[in-house]
């Protein structure tokens, strides 16, 4: 069986049950109904059935190619489908899972854009300590008097804080500037 795969796995409400492809089942099954693909065609599958046939088998114990493992429930549409015409329903899911991987990709391409924008502004601006005004100060020596500083001017008041940040830079550079030259 080596053009089987586990398509989906769905669930249609109880009064439009389908019968279980198995040889010699004929159980109606509604719920975790399996759809696989067996040698070019979709049959359906109750889970007991499935477990019985593939349990043991890679197909098994794999993902189901279109949704997830929970059973999606049907729309009325695709409903009629599965009692008309399971193929097309599997056509369905297919465009469906197409439709998502090119959203996907557009998702993946917007957000690599973003981020190359991002990267463009930040090699634009000038980092703070990229030219020191002094060559005797370090950052690291500057920033620990800026920090006393502002816990003398705020006491009590914690200098990490998102909003401080800001402050604490420009107290930093003030400081590097007061120790030029
Ligand atoms: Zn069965």
């Amino acid at each position: 069986m080596a053009s089987s795969a586990l398509l989906a796995i769905i669930e249609v409400p109880h009064e439009k049950r389908v019968r279980c492809s198995a040889d010699g089942c004929g159980h109606s099954v509604y719920k975790k109904v399996h759809l696989v693909r067996v040698d070019g065609h979709t049959q359906v599958y109750g889970s007991d059935c499935f477990a019985k046939l593939f349990g043991e088998s890679v197909l098994g114990r794999s993902e189901p190619k279109y949704g997830g493992t929970n059973g999606r429930l049907l729309t009325p549409e695709e409903i009629a489908m599965l009692a008309m015409n399971t193929e097309h329903l599997v056509e369905e899911f297919e465009r469906e899972h197409q439709e998502e991987i090119m959203r996907l990709e557009a998702l993946r391409i917007a957000k690599t854009e973003r981020h190359s924008c991002l990267q463009r502004i930040q090699a634009t601006q000038t980092p703070l300590f990229a030219h020191p005004p002094t060559t005797t100060m370090q950052s690291s020596e500057a920033e620990a008097i800026a920090r006393k500083r502002l816990a003398e001017r705020f006491p009590g008041v914690n200098i990490d804080l998102a909003g401080f940040k800001g402050l604490l830079a420009m107290e930093i550079s003030k400081i590097i500037r007061e120790n030029a030259g």
